[in-house]
């Protein structure tokens, strides 16, 4: 069921985006070769704690056991934060961060460079952030979810990426994960109408190579079935009367 969020729900959902945005802000300054998954999630979980009444979402959603999900290079998402897991100079690392605030909550993430990385790595997350920017594009008023979809697969597959299928995006709102989905793929006037009132998370995962992907061992970690990169960006949005409304870009 879709639930429709008031213009008042929706501000409390652009507190909670702040902090999220601000969050990852601060975890982007400090990937760097050399920095554990395990030092950004403690950092992130103690800078959300930090804002009255914040929380991190993702700490206990379905057993999940940290505060972000981080995930490397062919991970695609939900990647679990390790002091073992150690960064190394060229890789990209996602980070997807929940943050809930008097019981709503904003959902992002962002794929970052380690150091330096090769030019067509920059240009593969360069392109994801333009498909979500694209995909945003679309969150408006008597467009479709497959308005969204389209516009983003549009973008990915121009470069000759691939889009992956099997997890979308969501509704978010009391609960981190609400109706409608929202996939990365799709065609035009397709799928749930966009109404006053939506709150979405739009998140592209894409990879450079192959769409299909599989489990790891511990249940949690999705990579690319061919091994190849993935990106993932992803900004929870607003469908207002004056267009897509950005909670999660920090204004
Ligand atoms: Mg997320
Ligand atoms: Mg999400």
């Amino acid at each position: 069921m879709v639930t429709l969020k008031s213009p008042r729900e929706i501000d409390t959902m652009a507190r909670a985006g702040r902090i999220n945005h601000a969050t990852l802000e601060r975890c982007r300054e400090m990937v760097k070769p050399g920095i554990t998954t395990e030092d950004l999630d403690r950092e992130a979980e103690k800078f959300i704690r930090s804002h009255k009444g914040a929380k991190p979402s993702f700490k206990g959603l379905y057993g999940f056991p940290k505060s972000l999900c981080i995930s490397v290079n062919e991970e695609v998402v939900h990647g679990i934060p390790s002091p073992k897991r150690v960064l190394r100079e060229g890789s990209i690392v996602s980070l997807d961060c929940g943050v809930c605030i008097d019981g709503f909550h904003a959902d992002s993430a962002i794929t970052v460079a380690v150091g330096k990385i090769a030019p067509e790595t920059q240009h593969f997350l360069d392109t994801t952030e333009r498909a979500l920017a694209a995909g945003i594009e679309q969150a408006r008023l008597g467009n479709h979810v497959g308005d969204i979809g389209h516009a983003v697969q549009a973008v990915a597959e121009a470069e000759g990426y691939g889009v992956i299928r099997e997890l979308v995006g969501h509704g978010v709102g009391t609960k981190m994960h609400e109706d409608p989905q929202v996939p990365n793929h799709g065609k035009p006037k397709r799928g749930e109408r966009l109404l006053e009132g939506m709150t979405i998370a739009i998140e592209p995962m894409i990879t450079i190579g192959d769409y299909k992907t599989k489990m790891l061992a511990d249940k949690w970690t999705v990579v690319t079935a061919d091994g190849s990169l993935a990106a993932h960006f992803e900004h929870t949005v607003a469908v207002t009367r004056d267009g897509p409304r950005i909670l999660t870009d920090g204004r």
